[in-house]
């Protein structure tokens, strides 16, 4: 009874803090073995110049949807609205669901997984504190619409998908629509991609039981990472991750999401996630 207390306290002022460093378990990047990585897209044009333009085609739904479900929930940046505006979502979802595209959850991409609901990427893209030019790893690739997000913003993207079909379209799809400022990689994002390390940001789309080592090693000092943090098939903590200049943690957390589990390296037996839930 008194280690059932004294657990509870412990949880409890865990929650409270709104700034902690994370323990980090016994992890390195130097554990990535390139035969497990392979680059399906290289960014030709990084940065503005590599980002396409898009027809016409679904814009008022997209207005739409920006405008009640996003612009309405407090995302104010011009870059990360205009890139909702402008990206065809329904690019990036199954034929059979174009017309719920633009519907404010979460969707089904195929392999178990999901396109995000459009809030939570355009929140997620906020939080990032983005300019031009910078490079920014995102872990959990999946149908590639926050990729093509972040690339609009004139951002350099990197992003790292585990399934290997889900990677190959995502790439095959971010070509066709003529990103030349995204690398897309085959791999496990857990370990991040040390070759085009540092990073400006990191956008972790997949649920993590902890904030993965090689992630914080490859995160630029000053800079900031936003990852879901907490058991598959629960609810998990969103957290705002910021790197000190001395090389500490920050995290914040910013409100309660549900994602699919991040799976690879940091897999275990709880890989249950709610698909009908996830994000
Ligand atoms: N960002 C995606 C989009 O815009 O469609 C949605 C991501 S979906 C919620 C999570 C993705 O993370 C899934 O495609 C899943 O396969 C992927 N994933 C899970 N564990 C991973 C890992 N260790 N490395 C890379 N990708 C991973």
């Amino acid at each position: 009874m008194k280690d059932l207390l004294l657990l509870t306290l412990f949880v409890s002022i865990s929650f409270a803090c709104s700034s902690l460093a994370l323990a980090q378990p016994d992890a390195s990047s130097a554990r990535t073995s390139p035969t497990e990585t392979e680059v399906l897209l290289h960014a030709d044009a990084p940065g503005p110049e590599g980002r396409p333009t898009f027809g016409a085609a679904r814009e008022e739904e997209r207005e739409r949807m920006v405008e009640r479900q996003i612009a309405r929930r407090g995302v104010s940046d011009e870059a990360v609205l205009a890139a909702m505006r402008s990206v065809p979502r329904h690019a990036f979802v199954p034929p059979d669901l174009h017309d719920r595209a633009y519907a404010d959850s979460p969707l089904p991409i195929g392999h178990g997984q999901t396109i995000s609901q459009p809030f939570i990427v355009a929140f997620m893209s906020e939080t990032l504190q983005l300019a031009p030019g910078d490079r920014v790893l995102e872990i959990g690739t999946g149908s590639g619409y926050q990729a093509a997000i972040l690339g609009a913003m004139g951002v350099e993207v990197v992003t790292i998908e585990i399934i290997r079909p889900l990677a190959e379209q995502a790439a095959a799809l971010l070509d066709k629509l003529g990103y030349d400022n995204i690398t897309a990689i085959h791999g496990d994002g857990y370990h991040g991609y040390q070759a085009l390390a540092p990073y400006d940001a990191i956008i972790v789309t997949a649920a993590a039981q902890h904030v993965p080592p090689p992630l914080i090693e490859q995160l630029k000092p000053g800079q900031r990472m936003v990852i879901p943090v907490g058991r598959a098939g629960w609810t998990q903590n969103l957290l705002l991750v910021t790197k000190t200049e001395e090389g500490q943690t920050r995290t914040r957390n910013l409100m309660s999401v549900t994602f699919v589990p991040l799976t690879g390296e940091q897999r275990t037996g709880d890989r249950t996630g709610d698909r009908n839930s996830e994000r």
